[in-house]
């Protein structure tokens, strides 16, 4: 179980060194792929016991789906939904 868990960091930091480096992003809402430009972000906080949880959403910013399931996403916190891929 820990090596697993030792993957999955290496996998994650690998992920995002390659978002710093303005490559594509994939869309959480629609999950396609898209170019920096297009992809925006929205946070929200989630309280897990008495540790708070940040916690982004990237979305195309040129789609009106996207956008607006992104801000339904952000405006009703909920840590059962929308949790896996994040
Ligand atoms: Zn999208």
């Amino acid at each position: 179980m820990g090596a697993g868990d030792a993957h999955l960091r290496v996998t994650t930091d690998a992920r995002a060194v390659t978002h710093a480096l303005g490559h594509n992003w994939s869309c959480h809402v629609c999950g396609k792929t898209r170019p920096d430009p297009k992809i925006l972000v929205v946070s929200r906080t989630v309280m897990s016991g008495p540790i708070e949880i940040k916690h982004n959403l990237r979305y195309c910013g040129d789609s009106p789906g996207c956008a607006n399931d992104a801000q339904a996403w952000a405006a009703h916190p909920d840590p059962q939904n929308w949790h896996d891929g994040l």
